[in-house]
């Protein structure tokens, strides 16, 4: 049995998170208006990463609803993003009335492909949405370059990408002028669900707190400076996250360590590539591509041996999910997505990213990864991989 991030043995909870949890229930206040609890976990959480603010949210969704909101597109911009990550990276870039424009990805990484990203850009982008896939760093230093080139902002989704250091050395979500962060049930660490976003800008910073609080400036009186939902996080929830937040190192050593011992052990393998950079990775997932094709046989294969595998993470990258092809958005109108003039139409569905179709349809392959695996796991995968070859 591998130990899973949906069952207490593949969990990092234990007496602090209990303890946590305790404390906020004794005190009587559970809501951070009010508490100490998130307020000391978004302090924690920008020390941790070097800069000045942090903002709790509910969800990671909610985290990147705060940086799309205060990056402030007008209804109909467009936000350059990724067709392989989780929904909660668009969903609210069409929650702000602005248009999602996908960019294709390197075929190796999944990661958006800066050149790709320089061909999206049209007169009226107005920022690109990274996302760290799986854990791997993606190209932030040259989208950052591209991003000042254009006068656009770079927001970072990190919500796969705890801890995760980029190319320059740099931890995930500080190259961006802001970094986005779950704490759901399946990310590497969890308060159930839970979001927190980072920013060396003030601006930025007091934009997204007002948004997480019906626009509400909580020092000043009851008065509503700008639209803004209720994101807040409790803190029953924030004091679980600080508990878990002081556990994020082991669980990254821990999962580099089997990651790279797997790297290891199927070095040799013909066919099929893995990432090369296991320090630096999140190894949020353990992600193959196949150069070859044939994923679904090969993730079967690998299922029959009992090993928590998949093929190509979706089921469609997202410019191919329903959502966007067809659906209606609000009401029964396609409102944002029939604000541009016809000429720059958004264009999604199949043909419009074809590394990340191939990827997704072909030679993608991902295995649940966790801190708590043993050298016999990670043994036990690499023999059925060989076998799955
Ligand atoms: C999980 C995830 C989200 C959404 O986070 P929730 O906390 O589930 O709302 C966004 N982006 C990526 C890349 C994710 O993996």
């Amino acid at each position: 049995m591998f130990p899973s991030m949906a069952d207490s043995g593949g969990r990092t909870l234990g007496d602090e998170e209990i303890a946590a949890a305790t404390r906020v229930l004794r005190s009587g206040m559970l809501s951070s208006v009010w508490g100490t609890e998130v307020r000391a976990l978004e302090a924690e959480m920008a020390t941790l990463h070097g800069v000045s603010h942090a903002v709790a949210a509910s969800s990671g969704t909610a985290a990147l609803h705060l940086a799309v909101a205060a990056a402030a597109p007008d209804p109909g911009d467009e936000i350059i993003t990724t067709p392989i990550s989780d929904f909660g990276t668009v969903a609210p870039i069409l929650a702000q009335n602005a248009v999602p424009v996908f960019a294709d990805v390197d075929p190796h990484t999944g990661n958006l492909d800066p050149d790709a990203v320089a061909k999206a850009i049209g007169p009226r982008t107005r920022a690109i949405l990274a996302v760290h896939l799986f854990g791997a760093p993606a190209p932030v230093a040259q989208l950052r370059e591209l991003a000042d080139r254009h006068g656009l902002m770079l927001i970072e989704d990190c919500a796969q990408a705890w801890l995760t250091r980029c190319a320059d050395g740099r931890l995930a979500g500080t190259t961006g002028s802001i970094g986005c962060f779950s704490l759901q049930q399946w990310k590497h660490i969890t308060c159930g669900d839970g979001g927190l976003t980072i920013t060396d800008d003030p601006e930025l910073a007091r934009r997204m707190r007002l948004f997480a609080d019906k626009g509400w400036p909580r020092d000043v009186g009851r008065s509503h400076l700008s639209l803004g939902l209720n994101y807040r996080m409790t803190e029953l929830s924030g004091a679980v996250a600080r508990a878990q937040l002081a556990k994020l190192p082991g669980v990254l050593a821990a999962r580099r360590r089997t990651a790279t011992r797997l790297l290891d052990a199927i070095a040799g393998l013909p066919g099929l590539r893995a990432p090369d950079n296991p320090d630096s990775h999140a190894w949020w997932l353990f992600p193959l591509v196949l150069e070859a094709g044939g994923n679904r046989e090969f993730a079967e294969s690998l299922r029959a041996d009992g090993i928590p595998a998949r093929a190509g993470y979706l089921q469609e990258p997202l410019h191919c999910a329903p959502a966007l092809v067809d659906a209606p958005i609000y009401g029964t109108s396609r409102f944002p997505l029939t604000v541009p003039p016809a000429d720059r139409l958004p264009e999604y569905g199949p043909g419009t990213c074809p590394v990340a179709e191939r990827l997704v349809r072909d030679t993608l392959v991902v295995i649940d990864w966790n801190e708590r695996y043993t050298d016999e796991h990670v043994d036990t995968i690499a023999t059925a991989l060989r076998r799955a070859r």
